[in-house]
C-alpha cells in the first residue's frame, strides 16, 4: 500500500510520502539505541512531566490533530476530539500511576532482602491500525516511555500524518529526539526491523495476518511480542434487560468509528421473547443515522477508511446473502456519493454455522441472531475464532455470573459496552491476540521483570 493521505470523503489523494530507505532506517534505529541508554536513567518525575506536557499539547491543539484524523481516514470529527481527548487522559493517567506500578516490590523470602524490579527492555516497535490513529499509539506510548524504554512506530499506510505528527507532539513535549520516532515504512520492511538486535520486542494493532507474520518472525528470533487483534464480539440481550437502554447503546456500540473498531459489538444475540422488539427499535435507530460529511458536527456516520475496505465489506455481506442471511437494512454502498460510504446494514437469518458468520465485519454491519434460552446465547457467543470483549444485558445477577464465568473473551462488559478505559486491562484471547495493554498490566508487558536476592 502507497504511504499516502486520500481523503475517503471524497477520494481525493492529498500527500504521497516515500518510504525510509534502509540507510535511513538504520540511522533512526541507531539513535533509538543510544538515545536509550541514556534515557534508561532518566526518573520517574522527569518521565511525567514531559508525558503530562504531551496531555497538554493534545489538549491544546486538539482541533488540528482531530481534522488530520478525520481527514485521513475519515472518523466522525466529534469522535476525533474525543480521541485526542482520551489521549491526554492516558498521558496523565501513566504519568501518575507508573512509578506507583513500577516501585520495587518486596517478596519475603530465604533472603536477608529479596524483591522485584522493573526496568526498561530498550527499543521497543510499534506497528499501529489507522482505526484509532491517536489513541492506539499512545496506549503504547505513553507506558512504554514511562518504563524507560525508547518507541519506533511503524503506522498503517494510509495515515502518514498522524504518525508524523505524535512524533512532534512527543518530541515538543521534552522527550530526547530518538525517544519516540516514526518510520514511515511500508509493511514489507517490518521485519528486518524485528530481526535487528536493537530492538527488543514489538506490539501490533491490527489484522490477525500481520499479527501472525510480526510473531513468526519475532518467534524466531525469540523476542517478545503484544498482539491486539480483530474480534467479533457478541452483544447479548436477556429478557430481564432494559431493552431500550440496551439498543441505544446497540447502535454506539457497532457504529463507533464508522463500524470500524476492533471491540465494536458486531453480533447481537437476543432471547426469542425480546427479539421483535430488539429488531424494531434497532432498525429505527438505525434508519436515524445521519450519514456524510465526517467534518460535520451533526454526522453519524462518515465514509469507511478506504475504498478497498468498502468494496470487501460489500463483497462479504453478499457472500453473507449467497450462504443464506436476509438483508433487513441497508446492504450497500451509498454509490451516489463520491466517499467510501457503506449503509448502516441489519443481517438476519444467518446461519452461524456459515462462514461469514466466524467473520470479522470491519464496518457499519450487525449481525442479528435469535436465541431460545442463555445455553444457546453462550454457545453462539463462544462460536467464533475470536474472543476479545463481550457485553451482556441481564439484570439477574445469577445470569450475570454465568456470562461472566463462560464467556471466551478477555472482556466482559455487563449491561453497558466495551470499551477501553487507561485503568482496566485490554486485550484479547483466542484469534484475538495475547498480551494485555493498559491499565498496571499493560506498563508490565515490556520490562524486564528482575528478580533481586541479598544474602
Ligand atoms: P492491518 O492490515 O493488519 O494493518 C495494521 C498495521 O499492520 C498497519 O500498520 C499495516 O501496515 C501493518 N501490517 C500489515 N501487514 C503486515 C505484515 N505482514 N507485517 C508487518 N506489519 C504489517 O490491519 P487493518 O486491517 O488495517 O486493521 C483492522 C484490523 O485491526 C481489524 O481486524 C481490527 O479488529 C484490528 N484491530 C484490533 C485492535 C485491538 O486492540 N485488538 C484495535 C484496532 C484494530 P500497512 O498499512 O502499511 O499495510
Amino acid at each position: 500500500m502507497a504511504i499516502a493521505t486520500i481523503n475517503p470523503a471524497t477520494g481525493e489523494t492529498l500527500a504521497t510520502f516515500t518510504a525510509l530507505t534502509q540507510e535511513e532506517i538504520a540511522a533512526k534505529l541507531a539513535l533509538a539505541e543510544t538515545t536509550y541508554q541514556k534515557y534508561r536513567d532518566t526518573s520517574f518525575e522527569q518521565r511525567s512531566q514531559w508525558l503530562n506536557n504531551a496531555a497538554a499539547i493534545l489538549e491544546r491543539e486538539q482541533h488540528q490533530f482531530a481534522q488530520i484524523m478525520t481527514l485521513e481516514m475519515g472518523k466522525p470529527y466529534q469522535s476525533a476530539i474525543a480521541e485526542v481527548q482520551k489521549c491526554a487522559l492516558v498521558c496523565r493517567f501513566y504519568a501518575e500511576k507508573a512509578p506507583e506500578f513500577l516501585a520495587d516490590k518486596i517478596i519475603d523470602s530465604d533472603a536477608t532482602k529479596s524483591y522485584i524490579a522493573y526496568q526498561p527492555l530498550g527499543v521497543i516497535l510499534a506497528v499501529m491500525p489507522w482505526n484509532f490513529p491517536f489513541w492506539q499509539v499512545f496506549r503504547f506510548a505513553a507506558p512504554a516511555l514511562m518504563a524507560g524504554n525508547v518507541g519506533i512506530l511503524k503506522h498503517a499506510s494510509n495515515v502518514p500524518q498522524c504518525a508524523l505528527a505524535i512524533e512532534k507532539i512527543i518530541q515538543e513535549a521534552g522527550f530526547p529526539p530518538g525517544a519516540f520516532q516514526t518510520l514511515l515504512i511500508s509493511a514489507s520492511q517490518v521485519a528486518a526491523i524485528v530481526e535487528d538486535d536493537r530492538v527488543k520486542a514489538a506490539t501490533l494493532t491490527g489484522s490477525e495476518p500481520a499479527g501472525a507474520s510480526l510473531a513468526a518472525t519475532a518467534g524466531k528470533n525469540l523476542k517478545k511480542t503484544v498482539l491486539e487483534l480483530g474480534g467479533s464480539d457478541p452483544f447479548i440481550v436477556l429478557e430481564s434487560a432494559n431493552i431500550e437502554e440496551a439498543v441505544s447503546t446497540a447502535v454506539k456500540a457497532r457504529m463507533l468509528n464508522n463500524g470500524q473498531s476492533c471491540i465494536a459489538a458486531k453480533r447481537f444475540i437476543v432471547i426469542d421473547s425480546i427479539g421483535d422488539r430488539f429488531e424494531e427499535l434497532l432498525t429505527t435507530k438505525f434508519k436515524a443515522l445521519k450519514i456524510g460529511d465526517p467534518m460535520a458536527e451533526d454526522t453519524d456516520i462518515g465514509p469507511l477508511a478506504t475504498a478497498t475496505i468498502c468494496e470487501e465489506l460489500d463483497q462479504q455481506v453478499q457472500k453473507a446473502v449467497q450462504q443464506g442471511a436476509k438483508v433487513l437494512l441497508g446492504g450497500k454502498s451509498l454509490t451516489e456519493n463520491p466517499g467510501n460510504y457503506y449503509l448502516p446494514t441489519i443481517l438476519t437469518e444467518i446461519n452461524p454455522q456459515s462462514p461469514t458468520a466466524q467473520e470479522e465485519f470491519f464496518g457499519p454491519v450487525a449481525m442479528l441472531f435469535r436465541v431460545p434460552d442463555l445455553e444457546t446465547a453462550i454457545a453462539l457467543a463462544n462460536n467464533i475464532p475470536f474472543g476479545l470483549g463481550a457485553s451482556a444485558w441481564t439484570n439477574d445477577p445469577t445470569k450475570q455470573q454465568r456470562l461472566i464465568t463462560e464467556i471466551a473473551a478477555g472482556a466482559v462488559f455487563i449491561n453497558g459496552m466495551v470499551k477501553s478505559d487507561p485503568r482496566l486491562p485490554f486485550g484479547g484471547i483466542k484469534r484475538s491476540g495475547y498480551g494485555r495493554e493498559l491499565g498496571e498490566l499493560g506498563i508490565k508487558e515490556f520490562v524486564n521483570i528482575k528478580t533481586v536476592w541479598i544474602k
